[in-house]
């Protein structure tokens, strides 16, 4: 029944299944859980109450007169006066609609003096007489009083050609009939132990709530449903993958691993030694390694990963590096030779401009075995570019790449084991959402000569003149532009412009210029010049978000900062302070006020990750930090990691004791629950294979 096509549902039919097919309503079922956006409070008499409702105005009363109001336009009126607790109201309707149809001409036929009506709408408060701009209009004897009025009302997104008026009268009577034919998918333990609404009860009252705390329970119960289907969809693939066995395998020579520690010239930090405890153990199990390796900006993620690289060079394997950017895969390799130049390791660098001839060499030696490590972009995972025997992937700034990049990158060798690290700061809860996939290592401690970087708010000739006196004491800085689309001209142009200005204001110093449109050979000279000191000054784009990484750079000029998000500030002045020397930020502004501001004085006070992650979710929406919609693995319609985080809290505990002594939900008292969420995650994201 409830799977039966939405056009038989009264009030629907072939033309209106089409329209509502665009929002993904397909059957009856999908019409009872297309949940409302919001509620308006239409009650007479309401409640003190915490739910924050979508504003609207309701008038009882009785009509004085009526009247339509000629216009010349296309824009008409129709008046009727409302009395109502003793006052006279001005109730305006407006339409839209050409001269020549009487668009009022079926209220005109219904409409009489003395008529009690019931009008939805907004007040204003004129110095007269009161006036009502009615949206709604219904009068004692219409069927549609009761969905709309006295109660609390539904307010759906809806797309175009079908308003909520109608909406709701489908859903109601939808409801009506169907109801019943909705079962509990919980085991009854469960709905006890979380106190939960029964699920009939709640799809009833997600849609017509009888009161607030009503509508509170109802919205708990499909929160934490889509929660735990969450967690458990994500049980079932970390026991997918546990079940993979690979043919690859590693021991710990340290031929390798010893001298590069030697070239390091530090130790490694308590966390980074876990860390590498963590990946080895992974790599070193029997079946393929999912780990995050999540740290802040500057906190020592790429010897991590080189170690990891490392361990399979020395079992003869062969490992890729992927890095969003050229620039960053640049500088990897720029690290690779620092810390391996004297070691027996065959590492080649591959982005898209690569030229073809050495291209087509780095395939072939790939593809013969003669070549360990492929550090690049997104160009390492092309059509043409095969590996002998490829174990180890790491996949650095991941949240940059979608989930088709790493899963084709995956499929360039047999069970590969994959390291994938990130530099947002993640709390656990959205990083279970997120990426419940994976394994998680943390590095929660910095490099221990490492001091914050002190973090100014200044018109820029201020900074200017501060930037002097450290570049006179042999430091080097950048200047950070912004520029919204690397790719268009005219910005590149104001770029140059601009580098221009700094040369004439920094005359007696070497000013140099990086950004994305660059050729990547000169991009790579002028990364080695600035890191050879043959530069003191670095104007650069965004470009140098991720990954760069110059000791002696203390000081970094960011012009216009207010046209940057705070993760992109953080990442930014993660690039300098990267050394023992004390170092500097300068958020060049005129703003004084606003959100702007707030990001720039939250910069200032904390170089905490973390703490500011909270702070940009809180300007922000945490998903648009961490690019979640674009991950697009998981979709919540009504739930919300970040803010219902105990609700999902408790949804991991339960997902874990449900599937305890049940792994594959195959209990009789699971059946409907494995349904479900073979319905929700079983086929779109090939999550889970039940079967
Ligand atoms: P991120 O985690 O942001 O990618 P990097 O890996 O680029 O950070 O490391 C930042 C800098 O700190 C690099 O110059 C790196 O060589 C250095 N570094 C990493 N680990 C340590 C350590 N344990 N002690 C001192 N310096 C370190
Ligand atoms: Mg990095």
């Amino acid at each position: 029944m409830l799977k039966s096509d939405i056009q038989y549902v009264k009030g629907v039919g072939p033309k209106r299944a089409l329209i509502l097919g665009k929002i993904d309503i397909h059957s009856i079922y999908d019409l009872l859980f297309y949940f409302p956006r919001g509620y308006e409070d239409r009650r007479t008499q309401t409640e003190k109450n915490e739910f924050e409702f979508i504003e609207t105005d309701i008038l009882s009363g009785s009509v004085v007169d009526y009247f339509e109001i000629y216009t010349s336009s296309s824009l008409r009126i129709f008046k009727i006066i409302v009395s109502s607790s003793g006052r006279e109201f001005e109730c305006l309707i407006f339409r839209k609609a050409s001269r020549k149809y009487d668009v009022f001409e079926p209220l005109k036929k219904k409409i009489k003096k003395g008529d009690e009506i019931f009008l939805v709408g907004s007040v204003e408060n004129d110095f007269f007489k009161p006036k009502f701009n009615v949206e709604e209009i219904y009068f004692k004897s219409d069927d549609e009083l009761k969905i709309n009025f006295n109660r609390i009302v539904p307010v759906y997104l809806l797309t175009s050609n079908i308003d909520n008026k109608t909406f709701r009268k489908i859903v109601f009577s939808a409801l009506n009939d169907n109801v019943d034919y909705i079962n509990e998918i919980f085991p009854y333990d469960l709905t006890i132990k979380r106190n939960l609404l029964p699920r009939k009860i709640a799809v009833e009252q997600i849609h017509f709530p009888k009161d607030v705390s009503m509508l509170l329970r109802a919205r708990h119960r499909f929160i934490y449903e889509e929660l735990l289907l969450m967690a458990l969809a994500w049980n079932f693939k970390k026991r997918e993958t546990k079940r993979i066995k690979k043919n690859h395998s590693y021991t710990v020579n340290r031929n390798l691993l010893t001298p590069f520690k030697k070239n390091m010239g530090f130790e490694f930090t308590g966390s980074q030694k876990k860390a590498i405890n963590e990946i080895f153990r992974d790599m070193q199990s029997s079946h393929p390694m999912t780990r995050l390796l999540a740290g802040d900006v500057g906190s020592g993620k790429t010897v991590v990963a080189i170690s990891a690289c490392l361990l399979a060079v020395e079992n003869s394997h062969q490992c890729c590096f992927m890095a969003p950017t050229e620039i960053l895969a640049e500088q990897h390799y720029i690290t690779f030779k620092k810390f391996l130049s004297n070691l027996d390791i065959r590492y080649e660098l591959l982005t898209s401009s690569t030229p073809k001839s050495k291209k087509r060499d780095i395939e072939k030696r790939l593809e013969n075995g003669d070549i360990d490590i492929l550090i690049g972009t997104h160009s390492v995972i092309g059509d043409n570019i095969k590996f002998k025997d490829l174990t180890l992937i790491v996949v650095d700034e991941q949240h940059r790449f979608g989930v088709r990049q790493r899963a084709t990158l995956r499929q360039k060798g047999e069970n590969i084991d994959m390291l994938v690290m990130t530099a947002t700061p993640i709390p656990r809860t959205l990083f279970l959402a997120l990426y419940g996939d994976l394994e998680l290592s943390t590095l929660s401690d910095m490099p221990r000569d490492r001091k914050p970087v002190k973090t100014f708010h200044l018109l820029e000739e201020d900074a200017f003149k501060k930037t002097k006196e450290y570049l006179k004491k042999g430091v080097q800085a950048y200047i950070v532009f912004p520029l919204i689309d690397e790719s268009d001209k005219v910005e590149v142009k104001s770029l140059l412009v601009e580098v221009e200005r700094i040369k004439k204001e920094f005359y007696d110093y070497r000013v140099g210029i990086i950004y994305g449109r660059m050729k990547s050979s000169d991009k790579q000279k002028v990364m080695q010049d600035f890191l050879d000191k043959k530069i003191d000054i670095l104007c650069a784009t965004q470009v140098i978000e991720v990954g760069i990484d110059v000791a002696n750079a203390c000081v970094m000029i960011i012009e216009s900062a207010e046209r940057f998000g705070i993760a992109s500030l953080h990442q930014l002045r993660g690039r300098v302070g990267r050394g023992a020397r004390e170092s500097f930020c300068f958020l060049v502004s005129n703003v004084k006020s606003g959100d702007a501001y707030e990001r720039i004085k939250a910069i200032c006070e904390t170089t905490n990750g973390f703490e500011l992650a909270q702070k940009d979710a809180y300007l922000r929406g945490v998903g648009e930090v961490l690019g979640v919609r674009q991950h697009g693995d998981m979709e919540l319609k009504i739930a919300s990691v970040a803010r219902d985080k105990e609700i999902f809290e408790q949804a991991m505990v339960d997902a874990e004791e449900v599937t305890k002594d049940d792994p594959l939900l195959s209990k009789k008292e699971h059946q409907s629950l494995r349904n479900v969420l073979n319905e929700i995650y079983g086929k779109s994201l090939k999550l889970i294979d039940l079967n």
